[in-house]
């Protein structure tokens, strides 16, 4: 059975200890990945601390040349990329695809790494002096990623952390660890030079090992909200600069003036897509007055239609769970909802797929009349399962979603812009969407959420990446002619 190293200064490098790969849609375990310790992470960190020096003096044009070839490289791998995750996390090689593309688009932000870089220039801020600013890279920094986009996630970071001169230490997640190794392949073949992009794979003791390594200087974590809690504390305390994403309950508020059909299909595309495990999906749609009744009607329809398969089987909408326990909870949880008091709409539990019995497969489930005291609705089940929670009012509305201790997506469906304003004004939500059910923002935009969708103050990519991974410098500066006229002082220097 094949073994999936880790990937360490531009080499494959084996492990002893390893865990279970499966293919979801089989049940069947498919390979085995090398489980890391602090030997590994620092063996990575010992690389990425060398190639830091040569890579962090390189020249912005070499770096740009490599992010563009490494764009190339990952449109035309991405058919291969696509089956690669499809096959380890389950999702449809189409919506692999999608995900490759969205990191993609990272990419090409990080490719304009000439205009965000620059610094600005004050000219003559006292006789003679001027100022001016620039950003340097921060050292060896390290990725921490969840199953749920293995691809898409880890490149909301490394394409910036390693435009900005940094060198990168990438701990994916050990259920579908696949996709690391081969993007650290296609990096190495756009010329990127060995030991920037590294790999080490593994679960909590390699996140330990990264987060109390004295030779790292900033994670970035994507993950649930405990996880990224933990990693928050454990490495802000060692003194690391911290980016750390958790979960998320999406709500998607329905009006009454809203076209039912349009917001009922999008809100099927966004609850059931991918399983329901991604952090933008929508798990719970608030239908406000007249809207519940028919929006429920074409909801039930809209998941009675979806194709359940395996995701490499063309004209699958929806693949199987990541794993046999995410499964159970998924199932369980529904079957708390209905003990719980919710009506069960639409029951995807015990859905068989044929020559794929032992698959992790569920149905689309679609749960009526859930409060928000139900655990359905207070627990991120992160499976594909659409609560619907019936208000009066917007205002109601608004009310729910800001009780909610998450806040990292949110849509409204209307035709009306006051509403739609007073919605995006008042939400405390970090991600809007107005007639747009999964409002993930482009790359040159940040990515996240708030409350406990977001632990600390740092967003992802776009502008905030650059910030994240880079830190200023000023410089005053004053040259011999001039200053030969001004006497020194030892008072403090003001500005004349
Ligand atoms: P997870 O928190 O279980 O794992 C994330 C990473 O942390 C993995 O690399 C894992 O190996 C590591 N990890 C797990 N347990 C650990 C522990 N005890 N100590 C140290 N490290 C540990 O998340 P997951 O199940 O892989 O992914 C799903 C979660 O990620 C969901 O909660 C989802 O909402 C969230 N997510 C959030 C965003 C966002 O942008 N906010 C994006 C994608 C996923």
């Amino acid at each position: 059975m094949n073994t999936i190293p880790h990937w360490i200064n531009g080499s494959p490098v084996p492990g002893t200890d390893t865990a279970p790969v499966f293919n979801p849609a089989t049940g069947a375990e498919q390979a085995r990945v090398v489980l890391g310790g602090s030997a590994d992470v620092d063996a990575a960190v010992q690389a990425a601390s060398a190639a830091f020096e040569t890579w962090s003096q390189s020249s912005l044009s070499q770096r740009t040349q490599v992010m563009f070839a490494f764009r190339r490289l990952l449109v035309e791998h991405e058919e291969e990329l696509g089956r690669i995750i499809s096959a380890e996390h389950g999702k449809t090689v189409d919506d692999a695809r999608g995900e490759i593309t969205r990191g993609r688009e990272v990419v090409e932000f990080a490719c304009g790494l000439g205009e965000v870089l620059k610094g600005s220039f004050s000219d003559q801020v006292s006789r003679g002096v001027d100022v001016h600013d620039f950003r340097q890279p921060l050292g060896v920094v390290a990725g921490v990623t969840p199953f749920n986009f293995p691809a898409m996630v880890p490149l909301w970071m490394h394409p910036i952390a390693i435009a900005t001169g940094n060198t990168f230490l990438l701990k994916p997640s050990e259920r579908d660890p696949s996709a690391a190794n081969f993007v650290a392949a296609l990096y190495q073949k756009a010329g990127l030079p060995d030991g920037v992009f590294n790999v080490v794979h593994g679960g909590k003791d390699a996140v330990d090992a990264i987060l109390t390594h004295p030779g790292i200087e900033a994670v970035s974590f994507v993950g649930s909200t405990p996880i990224a809690q933990y990693v928050h504390e454990q490495a802000t305390a060692a003194g690391k600069r911290v980016q750390a994403l958790g979960g998320a309950k999406n709500h998607a508020v329905v009006l009454p003036d809203a076209d039912l059909e349009f917001a009922a299909n999008h809100i099927t595309a966004g609850a059931y897509g991918s399983a329901g495990e991604r952090c933008m999906a929508v798990s719970v749609a608030v239908a406000v007055g007249d809207a519940a009744d028919g929006l429920v009607e074409v909801l039930e329809r809209k998941a009675r239609e979806i194709n359940v398969g395996p995701g490499d089987l063309p004209g699958t909408d929806m693949g199987p769970l990541v794993t046999k326990a995410a499964q159970e909870r998924v199932e369980n949880a529904v079957g708390t909802a209905q003990a719980q008091g919710a009506s069960v709409v639409v029951d995807g539990r015990g859905r068989k797929v044929d020559g794929h019995e032992d698959g992790f497969f569920t149905g689309p489930s679609l749960l009526d009349h859930v409060t928000t005291a139900m655990d359905a609705y207070r627990e991120e089940l992160f499976g594909p399962v659409l609560a619907i929670v019936r208000v009066d009012t917007l205002d109601q509305a608004i009310d729910v979603i800001n009780a909610n201790p998450y806040g990292n997506g949110t849509a409204l469906f209307t035709a009306s812009g006051e509403a739609a304003r007073r919605f995006q004004r008042r939400v405390k939500v970090g991600m809007i969407g107005i007639n747009v059910p999964v409002p993930v923002p482009m790359s040159y935009y940040s990515f996240g959420g708030w409350k406990d969708s977001l632990i600390g103050d740092h967003p992802i990519h776009g502008p905030e990446g650059i910030r994240f991974y880079t830190r200023p410098k000023v410089v005053t500066t004053r040259w011999p002619q001039q200053a030969q006229q001004i006497a020194a002082g030892f008072d403090f220097p003001t500005s004349n």
